[in-house]
């Protein structure tokens, strides 16, 4: 089989800055080439105009499910649904996140997405759950929360069998700063997420090896200035990288703008955490056995007004952050792309480098998406979309 070879032209964003107008050489798979200038092509190669700009695949490291489908009720068909729909998007790797449930349940989910692991169509899995605050459970069914249980978090990851990737707790609970060191000894980062922790046991937390921030802000203690709490903790410590939600309904487009200036985009990253709804119509959804209302573009819990994930998708994300808390365009990509791709690791970088996989977005200078290139092949007809 001859390996096609394309030569995309447009302005390309590359880890130096913004090439425009530049090139991006694709051989196969991977990204060959990259640089400035409007070279021919080679003989035999496809010459592809991007009238716009050539952005890295996105990465979104938290994720529960979009399109109708959902990565947390055990169900290939509704997983596989979701993860097409965030490819189709331009999230070119991504986290399944699965929320609090009956263990045996989680153990279900997590031998189905293996499956979706082994396929290439999702990078990993982030357990949210289920050890967590009953304070700060937000959209997370309480019913099902558990105290930290070290046999339950060896399960969990055995079923995932290297699978699991992340794993959200509080570490205020009894014994949660043990799983902590167990999380990381498997290999899998520990976040912090879903907590009531003051200023000094989430230290605590960080200091036995929690490196990342859930959805920093959201669900946990809020910052008070003689009470600083998990936010402060974690965006002290230069080794935590913060989660942030941006859909416009989580946090104030300042915030989002204030906290990637200060941290800077290689400590802070943007996820969706979105939820089925992503996508769809607005209407009634269900997230972990819980009824969620989708209107006016946010998702609560039927009732309780918690705030139910997101219904966006990582692009989305990124064009919030550049148009409406104003990011500088390199920065939005840092977020959206470099920062999670470098945390999930393997060859879907996140960045366009020579010898990356060819993950790609191709969209207008508005950013407007136009087509999603993953491994070398248009997911998407770009006339089309
Ligand atoms: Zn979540």
């Amino acid at each position: 089989m001859t390996r096609v070879r394309r030569l995309l032209r447009g302005a390309v964003l590359a880890p130096g800055g913004l090439l425009d107008p530049g090139w991006v050489r694709i051989e196969g798979e991977l990204i060959a080439g990259l640089g400035a200038g409007v070279p021919a092509p080679a003989p035999g190669e496809l010459l592809e105009e991007v009238d716009g700009l050539v952005l890295p695949g996105l990465v979104d490291l938290h994720c529960h499910g979009g399109g109708g489908g959902s990565f947390s009720d055990a169900q290939p068909d509704s997983a596989r649904r979701a993860a097409e729909f965030h490819r189709r998007a331009g999230t070119t790797t991504l986290w399944a996140s699965l929320v609090t449930a009956p263990v045996e349940e989680l153990v279900a989910s997590l031998a189905m997405l293996r499956e979706l692991v082994a396929d290439g169509l999702i990078a990993g899995v982030h357990l949210e759950g289920p050890f967590l605050s009953a304070r700060r459970c937000g959209a997370q069914n309480p019913a099902h929360l558990l105290a930290p249980d070290r046999r339950v978090l060896a399960r969990l990851l055995e079923a995932g069998e290297g699978t699991v990737r992340m794993v959200t707790l509080a570490p205020e609970l009894p014994g949660a700063l043990e799983l902590v060191g167990d999380v990381v000894a498997a290999g899998a980062l520990a976040a912090v997420g879903h907590t009531d922790a003051t200023y000094e046991q989430t230290r605590a937390a960080i200091d036995a090896g929690a490196s990342v921030a859930t959805h920093l802000y959201n669900g946990m203690r809020p910052l008070h200035h003689r009470d600083p709490g998990p936010v402060v903790a974690l965006a002290n410590d230069a080794g935590v990288r913060c989660e942030l939600i941006a859909d416009g309904h989580h946090l104030h487009p300042a915030i989002l703008e204030a906290t990637t200036r200060c941290l800077g985009s290689d400590r802070t990253f943007l996820v969706t955490d979105a939820i089925s709804a992503a996508g769809m119509p607005e209407g009634r959804y269900r997230l972990g056995g819980l009824d969620v209302e989708v209107s006016g573009g946010s998702a609560h819990l039927v009732g309780g007004g918690s705030l139910a994930g997101s219904t966006i998708t990582a692009f989305d994300g990124l064009a919030f952050a550049r148009r409406q808390a104003g990011l500088p365009l390199a920065r939005a990509v840092g977020l959206a792309a470099v920062t999670p791709g470098r945390l999930a690791g393997g060859p879907q970088s996140g960045t366009l480098v020579p010898g990356a996989r060819a993950d790609l977005v191709a969209c207008s200078r508005e950013l407007e998406r136009r087509a999603v290139m993953i491994g070398g092949a248009w997911l998407n007809d770009r006339a089309r979309d």
